[in-house]
């Protein structure tokens, strides 16, 4: 007891022991407000930092211990920082060697409570590691920012165990509330906060009823040279620790890193519309083009047959025979015009019957060669059926014989055949063949070869992507093999099945 015997040192070696095991910086706390109020018989109240007398603030650490006749104040002091205060009202006064034995008090609990935060600072980073965890994983999904602030806010209310959480977010000159989460009842926050953040500090503060409040900033990106920032407001009746602005700063940072990505995917997203409304555009004035060359040329390349027919003599023969064969050309190309803008649209479609392939490869060639006789046919004698659209696959066809004779001078040879889950259809030139590197280019849409680009081979270069396309709709393949400068074989292969 505090008295004319003074205080009994046992007091101190009490002060260690009951206190080793506190892990709580509270319980540390109380547990010391207790022991010296029965050790000392006076009563004692935990005083908060700042309601402790200045003199004693200011002399910490060297004092710890302060005296004013039958009143003491112990501190408890961490890294020479006053946390707390321990008041001692006594009946009598107190003696020198009371205030010593105080101050051995007051440097144990010191000790204690130091322990004790460091302590509950390791189990702070473990909940703020596993919160933050839990939170990357459930906001970096969303593609909208609406849902996106509403699973924040939700997600900080649990954390930190908050009746009001909102998300605000930069509107013009102001801060506006993009989402919120609350506890029924809860006391409301400001729907708009200036952008200074003393005097959003300020309304936040006359807003909260008497609530604590903590604020983070949210720091995204600037855009469009624009500042865009934001606060994150979290609101509970427990004050916040040191530890809680922690988390909640790692939540904004994550805040910031989420609500970009929803910008970065709306971007994209209303970059892919854009164009994917210019390629249906382009598509549709092309089949409209296309489709409408058909009928002028068709009258162009019969009359011209006629005159032919009516025996035109030199000159005048040679120029018709020009004028069809440029119209042919025309109508090969607004062919694969068609081809090409049907190709992208749900028009796409095959009607497959099933029939031989043998007589339908026989006809190709006899047209392709209705100028000149220069491809050859080799093909089974037996019918060879496989279920295809004869429209589509003679375009296919077409293209293939029309590149072989375009890109070789010499005889072309055509070979079909069948293995027991394939038809094959093989042309093969002797012509410029493909550079090795180039293959797969050839096969994309205006894709041509450094070795087609001559003024001898006139080319689009949609000719082969409209036929792999083709035949890949039909479950089949198209593949060539070739030697830059000894030819090329194009197969076809369609399913059997
Ligand atoms: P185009 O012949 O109109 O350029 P294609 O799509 O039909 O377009 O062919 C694409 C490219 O593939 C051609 O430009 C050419 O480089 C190459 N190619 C196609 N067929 C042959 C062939 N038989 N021999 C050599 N190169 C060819």
């Amino acid at each position: 007891m505090i008295g004319r015997e003074g205080l009994r040192p046992e007091l101190l070696e009490r002060t260690i022991l009951a206190l080793a095991d506190v892990r709580e910086p509270q319980g540390v706390l109380a547990g010391i407000a207790r022991l010296l109020e029965t050790e000392t018989g006076c009563p004692c109240t935990l005083l908060a930092p700042d309601r402790v007398p200045p003199e004693l603030s200011a002399a910490v650490p060297a004092t710890s211990v302060w005296r004013s006749g039958d009143r003491a104040i112990v501190a408890a002091i961490v890294d020479g920082e006053l946390r707390a205060g321990f008041s001692l009202r006594c009946a009598h006064e107190l003696s020198d060697d009371d205030v010593r034995t105080l101050r051995l008090v007051s440097a144990h609990a010191s000790l204690a409570l130091s322990n004790a935060l460091a302590f509950d600072q390791l189990r702070h980073h473990a909940r703020e590691g596993a919160a933050l965890g839990e939170a990357a994983r459930t906001v970096l999904g969303f593609t909208e920012l609406q849902p996106l602030a509403a699973a924040l806010c939700a997600l900080a209310r649990r954390f930190f165990n908050a009746e009001r959480s909102v998300l605000y977010g930069r509107t013009g000159d102001e801060l506006r509330v993009l989402g919120s989460s609350a506890v029924a009842g809860a006391p409301g926050m400001p729907g708009r906060l200036p952008l200074d953040r003393d005097e959003a500090d300020a309304l936040m503060a006359t807003s909260a009823e008497q609530r604590a409040f903590a604020l983070a900033a949210l720091r995204l990106p600037a855009h469009d040279g624009e500042d865009r920032s934001g606060l994150l407001a979290v609101m509970r009746v427990a004050p916040f620790e040191k530890a809680d602005h922690r988390l909640l700063d790692g939540l904004v940072t994550l805040a910031a890193l989420a609500i970009r990505n929803v910008e970065l995917y709306e971007e994209s997203a209303r970059a892919n519309r854009a164009l994917a409304e210019s390629n249906a555009f382009k598509d549709d004035l092309m089949a409209m083009f296309a489709h409408d060359f058909k009928g002028p040329l068709t009258v162009i390349s019969g009359f011209t047959e006629l005159m032919l027919e009516d025996g035109l003599e030199g000159e005048q023969r040679t120029a018709a025979q020009t004028v069809l064969a440029q119209a042919g050309r025309l109508a090969k190309l607004s062919e694969d015009a068609l081809a090409l803008a049907s190709t992208h649209s749900a028009g796409f479609s095959l009607r497959r019957v099933r029939e031989d392939l043998v007589p339908f490869v026989g006809e190709a060639v006899r047209d392709a060669n209705a100028g000149g006789e220069r491809i050859e046919l080799t093909a089974p004698t037996e019918p060879l059926e496989v279920l295809f659209d004869r429209s589509r696959l003679r375009h296919a066809l077409e293209n293939l014989l029309g590149n072989a004779l375009k890109y070789s001078a010499d005889p072309v040879e055509v070979r079909v055949s069948a293995t027991p889950a394939e038809a094959l259809i093989e042309v093969r030139d002797r012509g410029i063949g493909i550079p090795a590197a180039e293959i797969e280019r050839i096969f994309t849409r205006f894709g041509r070869a450094s070795n087609a680009r001559d003024r001898r081979f006139a080319g689009t270069g949609i000719g082969l992507y409209i036929a792999r396309k083709i035949v890949d709709v039909h479950g089949g393949r198209l593949t060539v093999s070739s030697l830059e400068g000894e030819g090329a074989t194009f197969t076809i292969g369609l399913p059997r099945e």
